[in-house]
C-alpha cells in the first residue's frame, strides 16, 4: 500500500492567518486514537475521501479497527503502539476524551494531532472545564470543586440541592450522585472514594441541547445547528433538530459561547458544547467533548457535511465551508436493551439476545440505519442509531414514533 504523504499548501488562506499551513489531501493516512463507534464513523468519512487510515485501540474487535486499513492493538500508552502510530499516519485525532493527554503530546512530537493534548486535558476534568467556562465569559452552574474535607465543609447552602460528579471519567451519567444537603454529599463523596468532584447546583432544566463546532488551525470555524437531546437515565436517548425546535435568541447565543469556548481552547478539530436551557429562559453551559458527539449524529443524513466530514477537514487542513441541513432529522439511539425484552414486544424467552425487526422499520420513509458492529448487545450499550429525515417536521416526526413502536422505544 502506498503510505506517501501528499499536500498541497490551503488555495483559501485568509489574509491575518497564522502561517500557511499544508493541508493533508486524499491519499495520505488519517488516524484515530481509540476505535469505539465515533471512530469507525470518522474512518468511514475519511476512507470516502480517498484516505487511507489507521486506528490505535488494544480490543482485536474494535468497531473502529475492523473497517481500518490498519488497526494497531495496543494499550494508549504503549510508546511502540504510538510510535507504529505516527509513523503510519500523516495526522492523527482522537474519538474519545479519556484517551490519555500524555498519549497525544507524544504523539505531537512527530505529527499533527488535533485536538491538541491540553485542550484534550481540559476537558477531561470537569474542574478544568469549568474553570475554562468562566474564563470564557459563558455562564454554567453554580459549583465548588470537592477536593478535600475543608472544601466539603465549606460548600455553601446554596449549592443544594446539587450533583456531584467525579472531575474525571464520567459519562452518560456515571460517576454522578445527587445530593440534598451537606450530610449526603460527605456520603456520597465517600461513595465516590473520595475522588477530586465538582458539586454543581440542580438547575430546573426546560430543555437540554448541544452545539458542535468545527474550529481549523487558522481559527476559522463552522457549526451544525443546535441540537435538542432527550435523555433517559443519563443517556441521550433522542436528538431532534429543525427549525423553530428551540428559541432562536438562546440558540444564537449557544451558537456564539460554543464558539467562544472553542477559540479560547485554541482548539482545532470537532467540538461539541453541551447546554441546559432553564425554566426561566437562561442558557448556562454543561460541558464539552472534545470530539464529534452522539447528538451530531444526525448530521450524516441530514446535512450536506456531517460532523465526521468536518473532523476530517479539520484534521487535514482542508477549508471548512458552513454546512447546511437540509432536511427536518430525528436521531433515535439504539441501546443493547433493544436486543432483549424491549417493552415486552420481542420478549427473548431464552434471554438471548434478539435483534430488533431491521426489516420492518426500514420500511418506513426516511429512514437511515447505522450499526456499529459490536458483537455483542448489552444493556446499555451504545449499538448503533437511527436517522430519520423527511419533507416536514411532523412527517419526520410520524415515522420517528412508528419506528418507536416498533423498537419498543418510549415515545417521547
Ligand atoms: P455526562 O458526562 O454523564 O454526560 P452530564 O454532566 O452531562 O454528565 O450530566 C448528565 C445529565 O444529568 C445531564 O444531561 C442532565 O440531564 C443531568 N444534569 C447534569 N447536571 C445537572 C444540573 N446541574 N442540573 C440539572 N440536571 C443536571
Ligand atoms: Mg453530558
Amino acid at each position: 500500500m502506498n503510505m506517501k504523504p501528499t499536500s498541497a499548501t490551503l488555495p483559501t488562506e485568509q489574509p491575518g492567518a497564522p502561517a500557511a499551513h499544508k493541508a493533508i489531501l486524499p491519499g495520505a493516512t488519517l488516524g484515530v486514537m481509540g476505535g469505539g463507534q465515533l471512530g469507525r464513523m470518522f474512518v468511514h468519512a475519511a476512507q470516502r475521501m480517498g484516505y487511507f487510515t489507521a486506528v490505535l485501540d488494544p480490543d482485536v474487535s474494535s468497531p473502529a479497527g475492523r473497517v481500518s486499513h490498519h488497526h494497531i492493538r495496543a494499550d494508549y500508552l504503549d510508546p511502540q503502539g504510538l510510535a507504529q502510530l505516527s509513523a503510519v499516519c500523516d495526522a492523527i485525532t482522537t474519538e474519545f476524551e479519556n484517551v490519555p493527554a500524555p498519549a497525544l503530546a507524544a504523539l505531537a512530537k512527530n505529527r499533527p494531532v488535533a485536538p491538541g493534548a491540553s485542550a484534550v486535558a481540559i476537558a477531561q476534568d470537569r474542574a478544568a472545564e469549568k474553570a475554562h467556562f468562566v474564563r470564557c465569559g459563558v455562564p454554567c452552574a453554580p459549583y465548588a470543586v470537592i477536593d478535600s474535607a475543608e472544601a466539603l465543609a465549606g460548600v455553601g447552602a446554596e449549592l443544594f440541592p446539587g450533583i456531584l460528579k467525579t472531575a474525571r471519567m464520567g459519562y452518560d451519567g456515571k460517576g454522578q450522585v445527587r445530593v440534598a444537603d451537606t450530610a449526603a454529599l460527605a456520603a456520597a463523596w465517600a461513595q465516590l472514594k473520595n475522588v477530586t468532584c465538582v458539586l454543581e447546583k440542580m438547575l430546573p432544566l426546560a430543555a437540554e441541547c448541544s452545539v458542535i463546532v468545527a474550529r481549523g488551525a487558522d481559527g476559522q470555524m463552522v457549526h451544525l445547528p443546535p441540537q435538542k437531546n432527550l435523555h433517559r437515565e443519563g443517556i441521550l436517548a433522542v436528538t431532534e433538530v429543525h427549525e423553530d425546535n428551540l428559541p432562536a435568541a438562546q440558540m444564537a447565543s449557544a451558537t456564539a459561547a460554543a464558539k467562544s469556548i472553542a477559540d479560547g481552547l485554541a482548539y482545532v478539530g470537532v467540538l461539541c458544547v453541551e447546554f441546559f436551557l432553564l425554566e426561566d429562559g437562561a442558557l448556562v453551559v454543561n460541558e464539552i467533548a472534545p470530539r464529534p458527539h452522539n447528538s451530531g449524529h444526525y448530521s450524516m443524513d441530514a446535512c450536506d457535511l456531517s460532523q465526521f466530514d468536518l473532523q476530517v477537514r479539520t484534521l487535514a487542513g482542508l477549508p471548512l465551508v458552513q454546512p447546511r441541513q437540509h432536511s427536518p432529522a430525528i436521531m433515535l439511539n439504539l441501546l443493547g436493551d433493544l436486543w432483549f425484552d424491549a417493552n415486552g414486544v420481542r420478549a427473548a424467552a431464552s434471554g438471548k439476545p434478539v435483534p430488533p425487526p431491521w426489516a420492518e422499520v426500514l420500511a418506513l420513509p426516511g429512514t437511515h440505519l447505522h450499526l456499529y458492529g459490536k458483537l455483542e448487545a448489552k444493556p446499555g450499550r451504545k449499538m448503533g442509531h437511527l436517522n430519520l429525515t423527511g419533507a416536514t417536521v411532523e412527517a419526520v416526526r410520524a415515522t420517528a414514533l412508528q419506528a418507536c413502536a416498533l423498537l419498543g422505544l418510549a415515545p417521547f
